[in-house]
């Protein structure tokens, strides 16, 4: 018994210490006034003023490199001199990186942070119909990868959409292909038949690769549109130039909800690299009408994660990650049933009528 009173007391003051710490920390966080800035012409905001106006605690750590702000259950880091950030642990890239002083921009605050952090506006029209675009075919290839037999990235593209689209009308979802063949449809063709057929998402597959230095590199990507102002995380590559705005923007929150959610599921369900959240203006994504996503499901070129893509067993399991991230995103974006709210308004009519 005295024992145990000991241990108590001792993980009461280990406790008090680690709560004083925090304390500290929060305290040292918040003596930086909130303040708004231009940096490089552009406007951000003290991630300190924007946590308490939003009712976030916070604190810096690894030697104020790193600051952390939490509220109930959300958690996002942000690290200094970079766009590298976690929100409730899942990576996702933000379009600047975040500057000295605990600084983010408010294109950031606006089009990354918000439209994840707080509940968006319920969609038009719960999610039914899903078209699938798997990458490349016909005379594209993709990538390829492999010495004496190759193997080309529009295979397995085809191979996850057809196991995709069994999945996914197993948990009662309609889905269209823009190609169940070995066929290339036109790039801009793709998000066209999806507004044309009336599709509610547009799912877009690929797989990476990185010949350089095939072992360093696995892990998937999940992209949506970038925000108009805003870089893609993929300019250095050369795609996706110019920052006006495409169709693809007017559904840009959901859009980034969407590859959050499935992003999310990939990662904790196949326990891989998480490579990030992204952003491009991929020709696939910027004309569709719909929440729109393009997935690097891995890299090809990665010599153990190359030979699960080529699995069978583990697309099944990549696909069932998909279909897990819809149905969150669908969950969080359904309009209310009709019945909910004709209801509430009898409701209101008849006490109204009784008093
Ligand atoms: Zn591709």
């Amino acid at each position: 018994m005295p024992f145990a009173l000991n241990e108590g007391r001792r993980a009461g003051n280990l406790r008090l210490m680690k709560f004083l710490s925090v304390l500290l920390a929060c305290l040292a966080f918040f003596a930086d006034t909130a303040r708004a800035d231009f940096i490089n012409g552009r406007s951000y905001v003290s991630l300190t003023g924007w946590a308490r106006a939003n009712g976030f605690g916070g604190f810096t750590q690894d030697g104020g490199t790193e600051f952390v702000l939490t509220k109930g259950a959300s958690r996002l880091v942000f690290d200094k001199d970079s766009a590298d950030a976690s929100i409730n642990g899942v990576e996702v890239r933000l379009a600047f990186p975040v500057a000295k002083g605990g600084f983010i921009s408010q294109l950031d605050l606006d089009k990354t942070i918000r439209p994840l952090v707080f509940p968006q506006k319920p969609s038009a029209k719960k999610v039914t119909v899903i078209c699938l675009d798997p990458g490349h075919g016909g005379k594209d290839t993709g990538y390829r990868v492999g010495t004496f037999f190759k193997r080309n990235e529009k295979t397995y593209t085809l191979a996850l959409a057809l196991e995709l689209r069994q999945q996914l009308m197993r948990a009662g979802f309609g889905v269209m292909l823009t190609r169940d063949k070995d066929v290339y449809p036109e790039l801009a063709w793709r998000p066209d038949m999806a507004n044309r057929k009336g599709a509610d998402l547009f799912v877009s597959l690929h797989f990476n690769s990185f010949p350089p230095d095939p072992g360093r590199v696995q892990g998937p990507e999940t992209y949506c549109i970038t925000p108009v102002g805003a870089a893609s995380s993929n300019d250095s590559e050369g795609a996706g130039a110019g920052s006006h705005a495409y169709p693809a923007n007017r559904l840009e929150d959901k859009s980034l909800l969407l590859a959050y959610q499935v992003h999310r599921a990939l990662v904790k369900n196949l326990g891989v690299c998480d490579r990030s959240v992204r952003r491009a203006r991929f020709e696939v994504l910027r004309t569709a009408e719909m929440p729109a996503i393009l997935i690097e499901g891995g890299y090809l070129s990665h010599p153990i994660e190359g030979k699960k893509i080529f699995d069978a067993g583990y697309r099944q399991q990549m696909a069932a990650a998909i279909v897990k991230g819809i149905l969150a995103y669908q969950k969080l974006t359904s309009p209310p049933p009709p019945t909910a709210s004709a209801t509430t308004t009898n409701r209101v009519s008849t006490s109204r009528r009784h008093h």
